[in-house]
Parts: structure tokens; C-alpha cells; sequence
């Protein structure tokens, strides 16, 4: 059985081998291919002053050091596909190993064991958004093209949704898309697109019919990012990096082959991909993760600050604890459901709140355990570092969805609450007010 995501649900795979045998020869060609963790930031114990220190939400780096990085984290997932390591829950014919959830959960336990490249944006929205997207919408010969090319970052690819004047209306975006024939040609604008200068390809969302309401007159489309009349710029962020971009269509052409998904079903395409998004299921919570920091590392910073006998402290702390249990159970709950087989809902966002409220909490917490320490460079590990998380952590609050509209779709879909004010809802598109 094929549930959602692509992913076996069950365990009737042929020549499946034993979970202890596959955990050994997983951990003997992990000792062959990467090194021990000796000390590092995302251990169970950290270390103080041991190992690289970094709790970065967004690079802070040049085009030339974040491609390198890219560079490395493709590398990595590229040498696990030798063996289908990097989709083991996937089927065979993505390049996967097609085994059941256990088999990868006991895979990444063993990999957090070893020094593995860091990760990026650009690739996570490849494998987990817009992989999983084409495999739902797209034609056999896009399944066949994309899906496990994308899994295995061969090629990597980046969302074309927002623009200047559709963000949280995503619905109400302008970049047109006319047909001519059997082509199509792209006239528009595009902002916040994450990787684009790195991407091989875009999932592109773009108005095709301005004479029906806006939901209904949006196509998808993936497209070469090295078309004549694209064109990319990259924006600077409060964090220091670029990683995202403003992009430009100047009567761009290209065939109807790659539409991904019917004519005017943008937006049930869009969506899709938010879905995958929002959904933090594969998320451990309990603040684990490496991006943004960990609950972990705020706790020996405490210590290393010599903090947690002060009561205010200690209860800051307590309560920062207790968020990330909280944050376990809900992703706990959500990753029951999606192994029931039941596609990502609106207690995505639910998921997504939890994770963005616990980023502003470790910001705020970090922030009085450090005082000026944090603004100002010492030179001491693992104290001004914490600037970056502080300075990126608010990015997340918007991406993908900002929190208001997390909480409208929570009212809304969930709690059954009146919906928000929409006066366009009859109008077609071209009418609207923009
Ligand atoms: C780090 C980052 C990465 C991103 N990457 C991508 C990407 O790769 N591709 C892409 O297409 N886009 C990307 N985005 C864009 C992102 O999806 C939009 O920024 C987001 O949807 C919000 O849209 P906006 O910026 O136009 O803000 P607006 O929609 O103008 O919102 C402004 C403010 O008004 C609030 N608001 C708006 N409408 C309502 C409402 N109905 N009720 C209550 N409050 C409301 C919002 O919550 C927000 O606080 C990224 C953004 C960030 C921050």
C-alpha cells in the first residue's frame, strides 16, 4: 500500500531484510563513507567551548560559500542514493528502498552518530515539498522525470508562489500565464523565492484565466530556471545572507508539457505544497532540531552563564521545557496520522504555530540569559553566535504562511469559526481590487 507521500505504508516488501541486519549494514557502510561525531552542537551532552557552534536559521554567507554548502549536502544525499539510504520509505521505482517507517527511523538515529553536511532550505524544499507534489499531480512521464531525480537532489527546485502583492492572498497573484498554442508564455513578477539562484528548476503558480474568481484561474507549471527572459536578483536579509530573491519573467515560453496538473488547478497544486509545508510530523520536537538551536543547548549556555539558580530563570526555563514536550506530542500526533495514510490537514498549521511560538521563545529566553553578551562580540563561544537565531527565528513566523493566517485557518477549518471578511469571493479575478 502507497499512502500519500509516496511512502510504503506496510511491511509486505519483497526480500525485506531484518531490521537488525539492515541497521548493521547501514552503520558499517556509514563507518565506511563519514566520521564519529567527536563533540558538536546537537549532541546529547554539549560540551562547552567543544566543536563548531551554530544555531543559524538562515545562512549568513556569500553565493559562493552557500553553493559550496549546498554543494555538500547534495554530495551527501547523492552517495546515500548509491544505496537508496536517502528515501528508504519511498518506492523502488524513486530510486527508493520502498521499507517501512522503522527502517529510516533507525537510519537517522545512526547517521546523527556522524559528522553529515548541514543542511539548506533548497533542499529540503525539493525532496519534501515539491517531490511529493509532482508525484501526486504529475503526469507518468513528470513522475518519471522529477520525482526521484528531485528525492535524490540531482537537480534541485524552488517555489515560485508569493508576489509583491500576493502573499497571504496567495490567491490573488497576478503573474500571468497565456497560452499560445501549444505553448505557453509568462509575463510577472515573483519575490521571496528561496534558492532561486541555485534551483535547476521552479515550481511555478501563475494566473491563466483573470475572467473567474481568483481561486479558480491559477495553473501550475515546472520550469527551467535558465530560461531566456528569467531573470533573478537576489535580496538581502536582516541576517546577512541572500537565500532568497526577487524573480522576473519577461515573455518566457515554454511548452504545455510542463504544466503540473490540470488548467486552472493552481491552486489545489499550491496548496499541496503548503501542505507539505506546514507539516512538521517528521519533526522530533522537544527543540532537537539543529536549525535555530536547540532546547539542549539553551540549557548549557544557561549553565555556562551560571543562570539556573536564579527562580525567574529557572521558571523561563521550565516553561521553555514544557513547550517542546508539547511540541513533541502534537508532531507525535500528526505523524500517527500521516502513517494512518491521511494527507496533511489544517493541524499543519496547528504544527507550525508550535514550532514558530518555540523559535520566539528560545529568541526571547537566549536573549536574557545572554544580555549584552549577545550584541556584542566577545569572542566567547557559543554566546554572540546566538544572534543568528535571534535574527532569523522571525523569518519562520512569516514563511510559509505568517502566524495570522495559521491561526485564520485554524478558526476557520478546525474550530469552525465565521470566516475572515472576503469581499472578492464572487468577483472575477480581473475585477478585484489589488
Ligand atoms: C524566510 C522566508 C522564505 C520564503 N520563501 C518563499 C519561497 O521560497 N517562495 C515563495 O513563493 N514565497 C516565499 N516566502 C514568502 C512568504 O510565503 C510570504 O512572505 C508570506 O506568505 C506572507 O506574505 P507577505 O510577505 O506578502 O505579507 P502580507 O500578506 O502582506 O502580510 C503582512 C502582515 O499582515 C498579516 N495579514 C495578512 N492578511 C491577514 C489576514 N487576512 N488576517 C490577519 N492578518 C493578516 C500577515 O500575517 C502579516 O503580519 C518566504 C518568506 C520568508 C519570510
Amino acid at each position: 500500500m502507497v499512502n500519500y507521500r509516496g511512502h510504503v505504508a506496510d511491511s509486505t516488501v519483497p526480500n525485506l531484510p531484518s531490521l537488525d541486519d539492515f541497521t548493521r549494514e547501514a552503520k558499517a557502510w556509514l563507518e565506511a563513507n563519514a566520521e564519529y561525531r567527536t563533540s558538536g552542537t546537537d549532541e546529547k551532552d554539549v560540551v562547552w567551548g567543544e566543536g563548531e557552534f551554530s544555531v543559524s536559521v538562515f545562512h549568513s554567507l556569500s553565493f559562493e560559500e552557500e553553493k559550496a554548502l549546498l554543494e555538500r549536502a547534495k554530495a551527501w544525499t547523492q552517495k546515500k542514493a548509491e544505496r537508496g539510504y536517502h528515501a528508504i520509505t519511498s518506492p523502488v521505482e524513486h530510486g527508493g528502498l520502498g521499507y517501512p517507517r522503522e527502517y529510516s527511523r533507525a537510519f537517522s538515529k545512526l547517521e546523527a552518530q556522524f559528522q553529515t553536511p548541514t543542511g539548506h532550505e533548497t533542499h529540503s524544499v525539493t525532496v519534501g515539498l515539491i517531490a511529493p507534489t509532482i508525484n501526486i499531480y504529475g503526469t507518468p512521464e513528470q513522475k518519471k522525470q522529477f520525482v526521484g531525480r528531485f528525492i535524490a537532489t540531482r537537480d534541485l527546485c524552488c517555489q515560485l508562489f508569493s508576489e509583491p502583492g500576493a502573499g497571504s492572498d496567495l490567491a490573488s497573484l497576478a503573474c500571468r500565464a497565456e497560452r499560445d498554442g501549444d505553448e505557453w508564455v509568462i509575463n510577472g513578477q515573483k519575490v521571496w523565492s528561496s534558492g532561486a539562484q541555485f534551483s535547476e528548476w521552479g515550481e511555478l503558480i501563475a494566473r491563466s484565466n483573470p475572467d473567474v474568481v481568483k481561486h479558480k484561474g491559477m495553473t501550475a507549471f515546472i520550469i527551467p530556471m535558465d530560461l531566456p527572459g528569467i531573470e533573478i536578483r537576489p535580496i538581502k536579509q536582516m541576517s546577512g545572507g541572500s537565500s532568497f530573491n526577487e524573480v522576473f519573467f519577461n515573455d518566457v515560453r515554454i511548452p504545455d508539457s510542463m504544466r503540473l496538473g490540470p488548467e486552472g488547478e493552481g491552486w489545489k497544486v499550491a496548496l499541496t505544497t503548503l501542505g507539505f509545508e506546514r507539516d512538521h510530523s517528521g519533526d522530533g520536537g522537544g527543540g532537537g532540531s539543529r536549525v535555530g538551536g536547540s532546547w539542549r543547548l539553551v540549557l548549557a549556555t544557561a549553565r555556562a552563564m551560571g543562570v539556573t539558580a536564579d527562580p525567574v530563570m529557572r521558571q523561563e526555563l521550565a516553561e521553555l521545557y514544557t513547550h517542546f514536550r508539547v511540541e513533541g506530542f502534537v508532531n507525535r500526533r500528526a505523524a500517527d496520522m500521516r502513517r494512518a495514510g491521511s494527507p496533511p490537514g489544517p493541524e499543519g498549521s496547528l504544527g507550525k504555530l508550535v514550532w514558530t511560538k518555540g523559535m520566539r521563545k528560545i529568541s526571547d529566553v537566549i536573549s536574557k540569559i545572554l544580555g549584552p553578551a549577545l550584541i556584542a562580540d566577545t569572542g566567547e563561544w557559543g554566546t554572540y553566535a546566538w544572534g543568528e537565531q535571534v535574527l532569523g527565528a522571525p523569518g519562520y513566523r512569516i514563511a510559509g504562511g505568517s502566524d495570522e493566517t495559521q491561526r485564520n485557518i485554524i478558526g476557520e477549518r478546525v474550530l469552525g469559526l465565521p470566516g475572515d471578511v472576503r469581499v472578492d469571493k464572487d468577483v472575477a479575478w480581473k475585477e478585484t481590487r489589488r
